[in-house]
């Protein structure tokens, strides 16, 4: 039986042992942290459950696609439950937009803030729904070896709209700032400017207010759970405290791996017939010799990143008011913060920001008549990390919220920690502290992202998030498919 081995436990080497697992081969995966998850690791202190990264589950259907490719389905692991509102956009002091899981809903408060304006978001989500389509059912899951993996009738006929901006598009068609930030605020998951994005990422509204925002009961680490069960009962070892320090080659080919027990700093090796790294892609590249990288240090520092973030998880000794289980405060202007992400990297003055507290919809993540709170501030990767500037923000954000919803919880916090660059750099080996790794700008879409394949070495893969499809927990799920199809083909030619 061939021998693989999976570098990293986040979602998409997950998915990848998953599925080779259930293909017979014998794969054992390694992960440097005490748990699975990657990026999607938890918080639990007394008696409140935070998730660390991904807190949106969006496109059901992907996590229903993937359950049934084991003849599964997500019920069989964890109850879900449609959000309403799916979240909510504060502006001013209690002046805030919340869209609704209703559709109707949606149309009657674009008709109410701007009249005219649900024809346009009618016809707009019209198109985002035949881009879903093409996008998942067409493109996600092509490796991106080529451009002439884009070519087909219904990329032909969109072509306008990979030279359109989402902006572009939106702006034209709507004159409230708010909606055009509500239109906006899904392409932010993409990590690129909405005027640098093309209009065919619309397909994220669709996402967004078709189908629907999801919570996970008991949270986003239950599919963390599901994915290590599956791939389990298949036969897959998993090891963690693990570290790889090594990707061992021999004349052009991977034949194995050296790494350190974290526990007791024991070094060992293990022999593999092929290895799949999803660890970040420019990490997993020191894990080689020089001349057998895919990718030069230029190459990197020539990258558009996705904006890293300052979080804190809190606690709070109440239930808090006014507020949605999603609650994003755009009370600053978008413009300004996203020229310190992307055009001159540097600390915002007045960022927007964002709050989930998943205990207003699920009991299980704070004692009773307490709120947990996860607070996100996005950030340029490669700055600055000190304890002072964590201090401030959190400061700002606070008081910033004590205003936006009308109540006093700086005198209600029972505790908080937080986290940025510098631990997404420690945890993740992420490259310049990033946490969503590349934006999907034009030029970093599809075949023009680093590839899956090391082309000095035919039996290494890369997978996950900076790599096809891209960022978010879907296309890391993806991506291990993708890996599926890859290492079959290879392992069947070498
Ligand atoms: C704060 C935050 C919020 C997010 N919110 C959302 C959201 O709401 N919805 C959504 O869909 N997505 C969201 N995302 C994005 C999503 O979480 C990621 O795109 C996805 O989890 C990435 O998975 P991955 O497998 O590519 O990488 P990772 O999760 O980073 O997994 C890689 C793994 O490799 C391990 N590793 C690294 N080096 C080694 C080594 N030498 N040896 C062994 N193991 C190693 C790491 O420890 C890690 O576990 C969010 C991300 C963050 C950070």
């Amino acid at each position: 039986m061939k021998r693989i081995a999976i570098i990293g436990g986040g979602f998409s080497g997950l998915s990848a042992a998953c599925y080779l697992a259930r293909d017979g081969y014998d794969v054992t995966l390694y992960e440097k942290n005490s748990t699975l998850g990657g990026r999607a690791r938890v918080i639990e202190r007394d008696g409140f459950t935070f998730d660390m990264g991904p807190t949106f589950y969006w496109m059901p259907d992907i996590f229903e696609k993937f359950f049934a490719d084991f003849g599964k389905s997500a019920s069989d692991y964890y109850r879900l439950i449609r959000l309403n509102p799916g979240y909510e956009i504060y502006f001013d002091s209690l002046d805030s937009v919340k869209i609704s899981s209703k559709l109707e809903e949606i149309y009657a408060v674009f008709e109410q803030i701007e009249p005219g304006s649900s024809r346009f978001l009618k016809s707009y989500l019209k198109r985002a729904e035949y881009n879903y389509r093409v996008a998942i059912d067409k493109v996600m899951e092509r490796p991106g070896k080529s451009p002439l993996e884009l070519i087909m009738p219904e990329t032909i006929m969109s072509l306008s709209q990979f030279i359109t901006s989402i902006s572009a598009s939106v702006r034209a068609n709507i004159k409230s700032e708010k909606l055009r930030q509500v239109l906006e605020f899904p392409v932010l998951f993409l990590g690129a400017k909405p005027s640098r994005t093309p209009l065919f990422y619309c397909f994220m509204n669709y996402a967004d207010m078709v189908l629907g925002t999801w919570h996970i009961e008991g949270g986003m680490f239950k599919l963390v759970e599901a994915m290590e069960s599956i791939a389990k009962s298949y036969g897959a070892k998993i090891i963690t405290d693990c570290h790889i320090d090594k990707i061992v080659t021999k004349n052009s080919k991977v034949t194995g791996v050296n790494f350190t027990n974290r526990k007791d700093g024991v070094t060992s090796s293990a022999d593999a017939d092929f290895v799949i790294t999803s660890a970040d892609y420019h990490f997993s590249e020191t894990l080689l010799d020089e001349s057998e990288r895919n990718y030069s240090e230029k190459y990197w520092q020539g990258r558009v990143f996705a904006p890293s973030a300052l979080l804190y998880y809190v606690a709070f000794n109440k239930k808090l008011d006014n507020i949605s289980h999603h609650t994003l405060f755009f009370d600053s202007s978008f413009t300004e913060h996203a020229e310190t992400i992307y055009d001159s990297p540097r600390w915002p003055d007045k960022p927007l920001f964002y709050g989930s507290f998943p205990s207003i919809t699920d009991h299980t993540l704070a004692p009773e008549g307490k709120e947990c709170g996860i607070f996100l501030i996005p950030i340029a990767s490669g700055i600055k990390d000190t304890p002072e500037l964590r201090e401030n923000y959190f400061l700002q954000i606070i008081s910033r919220m004590e205003r936006l919803t009308n109540q006093e919880i700086s005198n209600h916090i029972i505790f908080k920690e937080s986290y940025s660059l510098k631990n997404f750099t420690e945890d993740y080996h992420a490259y310049k502290g990033n946490a969503y790794g590349l934006s999907n700008i034009l030029m970093q879409t599809a075949f023009l992202k680093p590839k899956m394949e090391n082309r000095h070495l035919d039996n290494l893969l890369y997978v996950g998030q900076l790599t096809v499809p891209g960022p978010g927990v879907p296309p890391a799920i993806i991506s291990g498919k993708i890996a599926r199809g890859l290492t079959i083909k290879k392992l069947k030619n070498g």
